[in-house]
């Protein structure tokens, strides 16, 4: 069905964000990245970042590829991540909805055919890529224990990624 494939097909399935390489990027022509903390970068419940997050966003920094976190987190969690690496930053973000994703592209400063949303999650972090119009890339979840906020978005989600998986739409790239 068109209308699931607008709304929640990525254009691309990378398993670890550590996989976003500059290459990739590059290949893309991406020059900017926003990206979700959750389950994304670090475990829903993991605090801090860890020296594999530290070596990517020093490499993306290293290639001029701008960055910003977009996390539905409350700010107490989220600030204390983004601002220990002077990462930018928007917390509760209420992905889906457009407003932030906006509000990121303004900070990016760059075009929406540029820039791409990185998350683990279709009911937010893609569905809200593909309504604004900015690429995405969907990550496997670092854990999979989510938060309990995440429970009904999850159920979803496995219907509609059996939809696409019946389709053949999913090639995970490594
Ligand atoms: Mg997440």
């Amino acid at each position: 069905m068109k209308i699931i494939e607008d709304k929640f097909l990525p254009n691309h399935f990378v398993n670890r964000y550590e996989n976003i390489t500059i290459e990739f990027l590059k290949q893309h022509n991406i020059s900017a990245v926003m990206t979700d903390l959750d389950n994304t970068l670090v475990a829903f419940d993991d605090r801090d970042p860890n020296d594999n997050v530290i070596k990517w966003v020093k490499t993306l920094e290293a290639s001029n590829i701008k960055l910003l976190i977009l996390s539905n987190g409350r700010q107490e969690r989220v600030k204390a991540f983004a601002e220990l690496h002077g990462i930018d930053y928007i917390n509760s973000a209420k992905k889906p909805l457009l407003k932030n994703f906006h509000e990121g592209l303004k900070r990016l400063g760059t075009k929406k055919k540029n820039t791409v949303m990185v998350g683990d999650q279709l009911m937010t972090d893609v569905l809200g890529a593909n309504r604004v119009g900015i690429r995405s890339i969907l990550v496997i979840p670092v854990k999979e224990k989510d938060g309990w906020a995440t429970y009904l978005n999850r159920r979803i989600e496995r219907v509609i990624m059996k939809y696409f998986k019946k389709k053949n739409m999913i090639t995970w790239e490594d």
